[in-house]
């Protein structure tokens, strides 16, 4: 379960934006709370990372890298929060996982997709999604997005 609050949910929306026609990525910050059996990730801010794919690849994939995935750590506690999760736009497609974003994705984490496109001329941000991978990585389950 994530939440999501619409202050952050703005805050992926114009990275989106920004990034458009390419993925914009980055990770998300904040702290975990036990609830029963399952996990919820609070977010309380985000940190671009730059999208290190090449240029002519950018439009639809994203990689961040092991020193990228650190600094995002080393700046979450610094600020007394974990890395909870990552972001990521779809330019031009729906705020799906793809086969390519399950299988670079670790368990225990958010993933966070927003949808990018062209609306009169300019870019914009449609949907935003949220989904976890399955504890054998299988697949991806939408997170339910709780408002607290
Ligand atoms: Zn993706």
């Amino acid at each position: 379960m994530i939440d999501l609050p619409l202050s952050i949910a703005k805050r992926v929306h114009a990275e989106g934006v920004l990034a458009f026609p390419n993925e914009c990525c980055g990770a998300l910050l904040g702290s975990v709370d036990a609830v029963g059996t399952q996990e919820l990730r609070h977010v309380v801010d985000i940190l671009a990372l730059p999208n290190t794919r090449e240029a002519e690849e950018q439009y639809h994939r994203f990689v961040i890298t092991p020193e990228d995935y650190l600094r995002a750590e080393q700046f979450a506690r610094t600020e007394g929060l974990d890395l909870v999760g990552f972001y990521h736009s779809h330019p031009n497609a729906p705020a799906r996982p793809s086969d390519y974003d399950r299988e670079h994705a670790w368990p225990n984490l958010s993933y966070v997709i927003v949808a990018t496109l062209l609306r009169d001329g300019k870019a914009a941000a449609g949907d935003v999604t949220s989904w976890e991978l399955s504890l054998d990585r299988s697949r991806f389950d939408a997170e339910e997005q709780v408002a607290l």
